[in-house]
């Protein structure tokens, strides 16, 4: 904890006094340019990475960067909440869904029964997963794990770009290109992030 609160003392003094002007105008209002939904791993910084300001991105994080599928409901509901916001009244030009490498979420799909009944709640989030670890088995045609990761954490990244078409408001604005839909691979290790190319269906890197 000392840390941290070191922290906010040297980020007043230091990071804020640099960009003071910045504060004072986003004082009132936001209008960030981009809607960011990502893996809550404490290794992906959203803001590092794109090396963005306060007021650029809107960030959406749980764990494996998931969009669940449009529907109706009377539940308390975070991420898509945020979406319906982010679109409906900050009317963001642009979304990226970032997954990353070694992704202790997409990781948890294939976990055993006896682990995922002690996080019960991660379970249930995860079967929104469902139809990445279907896709990944069905075209896997290699035993090792490595791969099965890499794969998993990619289509992970696909499948929920498709999820954000199930938004009625999104489908709207994606039609008459109001809006952008990015799938983004960051590898930890590497600082690299992969740019989901819709036309051949892969990931690629600048
Ligand atoms: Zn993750």
């Amino acid at each position: 904890m000392e840390k941290l609160l070191q922290g906010l003392i040297r980020f007043r003094k230091e990071d804020f006094e640099k960009h003071k002007e910045l504060f004072g105008q986003l004082e009132k209002q936001q209008s960030p340019h981009t809607l960011f939904i990502g893996c809550s791993d404490s290794r992906l910084v959203p803001n590092l990475i794109t090396q963005t300001l306060p007021g650029e991105l809107f960030v959406v994080r749980n764990i494996a960067n998931i969009v669940p599928p449009y529907r109706k409901s009377e539940e308390h509901l975070a991420t898509t909440s945020a979406i319906e916001y982010a679109i409906n009244v900050l009317d963001v030009q642009n979304i990226v869904v970032c997954g990353h490498s070694n992704c202790g979420g997409c990781h948890a799909i294939y976990a055993s029964d006896d682990l995922l009944s002690q996080i019960p709640h991660t379970r249930k989030w995860l079967e929104l997963a469902e139809d990445v670890k279907k896709r990944v088995l069905d075209e896997l045609h290699e035993e090792d794990e490595q791969t099965r990761e890499w794969m998993t954490e990619q289509i992970n990244v696909v499948e929920q770009l498709k999820h954000l078409l199930t938004y009625p408001f999104i489908r709207d604005k994606y039609k008459t290109s109001e809006i952008e839909i990015h799938g983004w691979y960051y590898v930890i290790e590497t600082g690299e992030v992969y740019i989901y190319n819709k036309e051949n269906g892969k990931f690629e890197v600048d």
